[in-house]
């Protein structure tokens, strides 16, 4: 989806989403079940992140539903650096 805003800064600007460790995931999809967002899609090959920009903003709580621990976000110390820079420049 674009078009979106978070805090004055387009969506799309700000990296925070998911993201799986192919390695790891046991392709179970609980992730999938758990997030309402459509962050998730089943893919050809297991669970993909289909629609980073729909995860919300400083949210990580599919994180604990991953069996596996395949699951990983940025920092949160990292992302508020990114938005303080982001908001001085819109
Ligand atoms: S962090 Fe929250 S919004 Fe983002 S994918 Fe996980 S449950 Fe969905
Ligand atoms: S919950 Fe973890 S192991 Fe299961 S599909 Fe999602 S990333 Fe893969």
């Amino acid at each position: 989806m674009s078009g979106r805003n978070y805090m004055g800064i387009p969506r799309e600007k700000i990296a925070w989403y998911p993201t799986i460790d192919a390695a790891l995931c046991i392709n179970c999809g609980a992730c999938l079940d758990f997030c309402s967002n459509g962050v998730y899609a089943q893919g050809a090959t297991g669970v993909e992140v289909a629609n980073p920009y729909n995860c919300v903003v400083g949210c990580s709580a599919c994180r604990s539903e991953c069996p596996s621990g395949a699951l990983t976000f940025p920092d949160k110390k990292e992302l508020i650096r990114m938005l303080n820079e982001l908001r001085a420049t819109v």
